[in-house]
């Protein structure tokens, strides 16, 4: 088997990590001990912005009436379908009770956590889906706080669809905070806020990297790199549909990596032969990020067969992996390393990153090897409980006592020795 690059990466994507680091490490530290006028002050130094960062009823309305009607239909649209995919996730986390031994019951519950921190990108461009991706989820899992946290655009505030987005979806609270302030925002609960049990939702590498340091104090949904995207073809598929579908990918960022794996050099070649001319047609800040991205960050490679197209996936771990190949239900089957899976040309990453239902914050950088993406799942703690009768105990007791003891635990030994003794006061018990 063998792996042919007709196009390889000249880059990979990595940040300049240790100076993020330093700074994020100095703005958290700073908040953390400014409080709220210290984030008002992040929020004019790196966004100009002095308005109100906690929004007010009139405001959200406000926002709303700025919002077209179409538009709203189609968040609303959107909105429902995310709700009903997490909540056919919801029915699948059940509360368990198992008799282990006769009268030794243990039981498992899910619980939500109580106050959830959804931050919804805004920067480079205005992230709506991120609203009705995190904020739909958390209202499903039955979080008890919801807040939703974008950036404000210079002047003016946060974009009047996010906020309409959020409100719909749930969100108790809507903040006017990006990067490091947002996240620091939700986690120290400034602004009359609860204090996040967790924090969700996208961002660049300053968010990223706040969620790094935070995590352990509060929850994280993952740490997200740039936005990655894998196309799996072979001969049967369309190259116009692949090209626009890996340029689509690309103008997420400049360093947003596609790969096309293909079996078909003929289609590879056409494919890379269309995907300038595809770049060079999108609206300027689009084309930029396209083109830095495709020239940089892209790969095509040249397999075997479709094994071998599938192993190689499988390395790259993608974020976005999108089969369009014959016989979907062997890919369906074969592939194990990806956080969303999109089968035929009839389905796009675009339709799963906006409005399909299935969650768009997933798993970067190769982290599909070992988790999923945001889901309810991530909002519920799967907590365990026991209670026993005296004598379903006393075989756990007696066990209990030897392997403390094997261990040199003798308080933990001993918790086991007083009930033994208390409820079975004629037997001896070594
Ligand atoms: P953002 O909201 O993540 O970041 C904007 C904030 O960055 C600003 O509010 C500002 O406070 C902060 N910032 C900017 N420069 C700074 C500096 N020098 N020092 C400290 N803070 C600084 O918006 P963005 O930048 O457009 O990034 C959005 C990211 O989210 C992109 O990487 C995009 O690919 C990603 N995304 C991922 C998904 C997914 O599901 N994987 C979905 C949507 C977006």
């Amino acid at each position: 088997m063998k792996r042919e690059y007709l196009k390889k990466a000249t880059l990979t994507a990595k940040s300049d990590a240790s100076e993020v680091h330093e700074t994020v490490r100095t703005i958290l530290a700073d908040i953390e001990a400014g409080g709220d006028a210290k984030a008002m002050e992040y929020a004019a130094k790196f966004d100009q912005y002095e308005g109100n960062v906690l929004l007010t009823a009139e405001e959200i309305e406000a926002a709303g009436a700025l919002v077209p009607e179409r538009l709203k239909a189609d968040i609303r649209f959107a909105h429902d379908n995310v709700k009903r995919f997490a909540e056919a996730q919801k029915a699948t986390v059940s509360d368990v009770e198992v008799e282990i031994v006769p009268g030794m019951i243990a039981g498992q519950k899910a619980i939500p956590v109580d106050a959830a921190g959804c931050y919804v990108p805004g920067g480079r461009y205005s992230h709506i889906a991120s609203a009705i991706m995190t904020v739909t989820t958390a209202k499903v899992a039955g979080c008890r706080h919801i807040t939703a946290c974008s950036p404000p655009r210079p002047g003016v505030g946060v974009a009047p669809a996010i906020i309409y987005a959020a409100n719909l979806c749930g969100a108790d609270k809507i903040m006017a905070l990006g990067g490091v302030q947002g996240v620091a925002a939700m986690t120290f609960g400034l602004f009359g806020l609860p204090k996040a049990n967790i924090l969700v939702g996208p961002g660049n590498q300053f968010v990223a990297e706040a969620k790094r340091i935070l995590f352990g104090r509060v929850g994280i949904d993952m740490i997200a790199g740039p936005t990655d995207s894998l196309i799996l073809a072979d001969a049967t598929a369309d190259p116009h549909i692949v090209a626009t579908d890996l340029v689509s990918q690309a103008e997420h960022g400049y360093n947003s990596p596609v790969w096309l794996v293909t079996d078909d050099r003929v289609l590879a070649e056409k494919v890379m032969e269309l995907v300038p001319a595809l770049i060079d047609d999108l609206p300027e800040v689009n084309r930029d990020n396209a083109f830095a991205a495709w020239r940089d960050y892209a790969e095509v490679i040249v397999c075997s067969d479709r094994e071998e197209m599938a192993v190689c996936s499988d390395d790259y771990a993608p974020e976005h992996l999108t089969v369009q190949a014959e016989d979907l239900d062997w890919w369906l089957e074969r592939l194990t390393c990806y956080g969303s899976l999109f089968l035929g040309e009839e389905t796009t990453v675009s339709y799963g990153d906006k409005a399909t239902g299935t969650n768009h914050v997933l798993p970067t950088s190769g982290a599909a090897n070992y988790t999923g993406g945001l889901s309810v799942h991530k909002y519920m703690k799967i907590v365990t409980w026991q209670r026993a009768t005296r004598e379903g105990a006393k075989q756990v007791a007696e066990a209990t006592a030897r392997i403390s003891r094997l261990e040199g635990m003798e308080g933990h030994a001993r918790a086991a020795d007083v009930r033994l003794a208390k409820y079975f006061p004629d037997e001896a018990f070594d």
